[in-house]
C-alpha cells in the first residue's frame, strides 16, 4: 500500500544516513526533536534549524524578560497594561494617559512642587489613613491658593481609599468638598482676592476645548482632572482636601455665600451639585412635581432639601423605617415609603414624576420603576460597585427612563451654591477632627452618620 511503502522507504533512508550517529547524542536533551524531525521529513537541515530556533527563541524570551523587568521598575508596565486591561488595579485611567502622558517618574510627592503641604492619605487598599507630606505647585497667574478649613467626607472617598472601583492610586489623599479662605491669587485672577471664602469641588481641570467644556459641562470632559486620584497637566498626582491648603485655577474655584458657614457649605460641593444638576437637567424642578429620593444619606438628605426648595413634593424611599420621623420633621419631606414594605410600595405605584437614586450599594430597581408615572424617570447618582439588574418590562410598559448624572459643571456648581445660600439650605453635618478620619470611614461604611462627616481641618490638622 502506498502509505506503508512510503513509511518503510523513509525509515530505510534514515537508517543508512551517515549523519544519524552524529545526531543521536545531541538529541537526548530534547526528547521531542526526533519525532518532530520525523514529522517534518527528517534530515540535517531541519535538525539544525530546530536547534538554532530554540537558541534564538530562548534569547528572545530572555530579552523580553529583561525589558519587562525594566518597565516594571519604572512603572511603565502599569500604564501599558491599563491600555489592555482597565481592571488592573491601582493604576491609571485610559483617559488620563491620553490626556497627560507620563513625563517623569520617581520623584517623591514632597519634592514634585515648590510649596510644602501635608495632610492624611491612604497608602494601600486597606484604606487606613495616616499623616502624609507632599507638595503643591506655586501660584500661577490664574491660580487661587487657599487655606483649607473644612473638608467633607464623601462616600467616594471611602470607595477610592479601599480601591473598590479598581482605579485607585496610592498614596491617595481624598477630599472634594473643600472650603477655606483665600491666601494668595495670581496676577491674572479676576474674581477673587485674599480673604474671600471659597471652595473646590470634584474638579480642578479640563481641556476647555471639547463640546462639553464649551457648554460649561467640564464634568463630562474626557480630559477632566479630578481633585484627587487624577493627574495634573504636568503628570503629577492630584491630592484632595484632607490637607492644609489647596491651589487651583480660578475657573475651578467656587465662591461661598456669606450666609452659609464654611463647614455646612462643604458637602454642597459634591453632594449638593450631584443632586441639584439632575433635578434641573431632567426638569424635576417644577413646583408641584412629585419627586422621590431613594436613600437618606449624604446625597439623599441634600436632595430632599434642594427639591423642597424648588417647590416639589418630595417622597423619601428608604429601607429604614427609623428614618421616617427625621425625614418628615427635620428634613421636610412630604411622605416616606419603606421600600421593604410591599403594601406601602403597592399603594404608591405610578405616583412619581421622577426619582433621584442616591444609593451606592446593590439594590433592586424594579420596585422603584413601578413607582413612576408614565414617562417617569429614575436618575442614578449613586455608584454601586456591582451592576444592577435592569429588566426592560417596567420600562416598556410605562415609557420610563433610567438615566445617570455626574456632579455638574463649574457654572452650575456656583449656581447651586448660590441657590443654597438664597434658600438657606444647610446639610446636616457631624464635624470631626482630622485624626478621627479612620473611625469616620468605619462609621460611614456602616451608614452610621447623620448625614455627612466634615473634617475640621483648620483647627485640628497638625503638621508632623
Ligand atoms: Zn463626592
Ligand atoms: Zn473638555
Amino acid at each position: 500500500m502506498p502509505s506503508s511503502s512510503s513509511s518503510s522507504s523513509s525509515s530505510s533512508s534514515r537508517s543508512s544516513s551517515d549523519s544519524d550517529d552524529d545526531r543521536t547524542p545531541r538529541a537526548k536533551p530534547f526528547a521531542c526533536r526526533r519525532p518532530i524531525r520525523d514529522i517534518l521529513g527528517g534530515g540535517k537541515v531541519v535538525d539544525v534549524v530546530l536547534w538554532k530556533d530554540i537558541r534564538v527563541s530562548a534569547a528572545i524570551l530572555v530579552g523580553i524578560g529583561i525589558l519587562w523587568y525594566l518597565f516594571e521598575v519604572t512603572g511603565y508596565n502599569n500604564r501599558f497594561m491599563t491600555l489592555l486591561c482597565p481592571c488592573r488595579a491601582g493604576t491609571i485611567r485610559r483617559s488620563d494617559l491620553r490626556a497627560h502622558p507620563v513625563k517623569k517618574v520617581g520623584k517623591a510627592p514632597e519634592e514634585e512642587h515648590p510649596v510644602k503641604a501635608f495632610g492624611w492619605a491612604a497608602n494601600d487598599p486597606s484604606g487606613v489613613f495616616s499623616p502624609f507630606k507632599f507638595s503643591r505647585r506655586a501660584t500661577g497667574d490664574e491660580d487661587v491658593r487657599f487655606k483649607i478649613l473644612y473638608c467633607g467626607i464623601c462616600h467616594t472617598d471611602l470607595h477610592l481609599a479601599k480601591n473598590e472601583w479598581g482605579m485607585s492610586r496610592y498614596p491617595l489623599l481624598p477630599g472634594h468638598e473643600i472650603t477655606g479662605v483665600v491666601t494668595e491669587v495670581g496676577s491674572k485672577v479676576q474674581k477673587y482676592k485674599v480673604g474671600d471664602r471659597v471652595g473646590v469641588g470634584c474638579l480642578v481641570g479640563a481641556c476647555h476645548k471639547c463640546d462639553s467644556c464649551e457648554n460649561s459641562l467640564e464634568n463630562y470632559c474626557p480630559q477632566q482632572i479630578l481633585t484627587y486620584n487624577s493627574l495634573n497637566t504636568d503628570s503629577t498626582m492630584t491630592y484632595g482636601g484632607y490637607s492644609d491648603h489647596m491651589v487651583a485655577n480660578e475657573r475651578y474655584i467656587v465662591r461661598i455665600p456669606y450666609n452659609l458657614p464654611l463647614d455646612v457649605a462643604a458637602p454642597l460641593l459634591c453632594a449638593g451639585i450631584t443632586t441639584y444638576s439632575p433635578l434641573r437637567y431632567f426638569g424635576l424642578d417644577k413646583p408641584g412635581m412629585k419627586v422621590g429620593v431613594v436613600g437618606l444619606g449624604g446625597l439623599g438628605h441634600v436632595a430632599v432639601k434642594l427639591a423642597k426648595a424648588m417647590g416639589t413634593i418630595v417622597t423619601v424611599i428608604s429601607t429604614s423605617p427609623r428614618k421616617k420621623q427625621e425625614a418628615l420633621e427635620v428634613l421636610g419631606a412630604n411622605s416616606f415609603l419603606v421600600s421593604t414594605n410591599p403594601e406601602e410600595m403597592q399603594a404608591a405605584m405610578g405616583t412619581l414624576d421622577g426619582i433621584i437614586d442616591t444609593v451606592s450599594a446593590a439594590h433592586a430597581l424594579v420596585p422603584l420603576l413601578f413607582l413612576l408615572k408614565t414617562n417617569g424617570m429614575i436618575i442614578m447618582v449613586g455608584a454601586p460597585a456591582k451592576p444592577l439588574e435592569l429588566p426592560t418590562f417596567p420600562l416598556i410598559i410605562g415609557r420610563r427612563i433610567v438615566a445617570g448624572s455626574c456632579i455638574g459643571g463649574l457654572k452650575e456648581t456656583q449656581e447651586m451654591i448660590d441657590f443654597a445660600g438664597k434658600h438657606n439650605i444647610t446639610p446636616q453635618i457631624e464635624v470631626v477632627p482630622v485624626d478621627y478620619v479612620n473611625t469616620a470611614m468605619e462609621r460611614l461604611a456602616k451608614g452610621d452618620v447623620k448625614y455627612r462627616f466634615v473634617l475640621d481641618i483648620g483647627n485640628t490638622l497638625k503638621a508632623t
